[in-house]
């Protein structure tokens, strides 16, 4: 998405040659007008999809998920919790992440009520690096007996062979914009 890397470009901002800040459209302000035109680029990309629900993980891919499903017909948007809480339902799927951005692991979860063996499961997310967070939506779906109807991130760092290690699996992956590397501060997209 070619005004995707534009903003990228001008807003974005190089840490080390690792990380991407998107704070001021994504992770921290949220461009509405621009979620929302990503959300129907989603929708283009997996229209034959038959998908029936979109999963993501709390917090940064709720809202592309969310500007998805609108664009979708109005799919409901289940995301996995990575915090503890007492309202939790006991009946959960779980698996584990290790964060990218906290360097911690912890347990994703979603209640077994959200997801049944009849769904056809679209994974967004903000951003694809080594693969943990798209591992454990994945694994979260195979438990559920639904059926993966792909992985859409808004951001795929390329060089971080997440994205590689699920196009191998014959997973259908799309994202929107692909870096293939930072270097001294500038962003070089594949
Ligand atoms: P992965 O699990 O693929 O290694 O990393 C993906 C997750 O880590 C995403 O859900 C995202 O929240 C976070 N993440 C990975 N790389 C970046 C980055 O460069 N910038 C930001 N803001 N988040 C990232």
């Amino acid at each position: 998405m070619k005004a995707l890397e534009e903003k990228i470009i001008a807003d974005g901002i190089a840490l080390g040659t690792e990380v991407v800040k998107v704070d001021s459209f994504l992770n921290h302000q949220i461009d509405v007008a621009f979620m929302r035109a990503m959300g129907q680029e989603f929708a283009r990309l997996f229209a034959a999809d038959g998908v029936t629900r979109i999963l993501t993980m709390e917090s940064s891919g709720i809202a592309i998920a969310y500007a998805a499903a609108e664009a979708m017909n109005d799919l409901p948007v289940v995301f996995a919790k990575k915090s503890r809480t007492n309202t939790m339902d006991t009946e959960t799927y779980a698996a584990s992440v290790k964060s990218f951005t906290h360097g911690t692991t912890s347990v994703a979860k979603v209640a077994k009520k959200f997801i049944s063996p009849d769904d056809v499961v679209l994974i967004i997310d903000d951003f694809l690096a080594h693969g943990e967070a798209a591992a454990a939506m994945t694994s979260i779906v195979r438990q559920a007996g639904a059926k993966l109807a792909g992985i859409g991130v808004v951001i795929e760092k390329r060089f971080q062979g997440g994205g590689d290690k699920l196009r191998e699996e014959g997973v259908h992956l799309e994202a929107l914009a692909s870096i293939a590397k930072i270097e001294d501060g500038k962003i070089t997209f594949c």
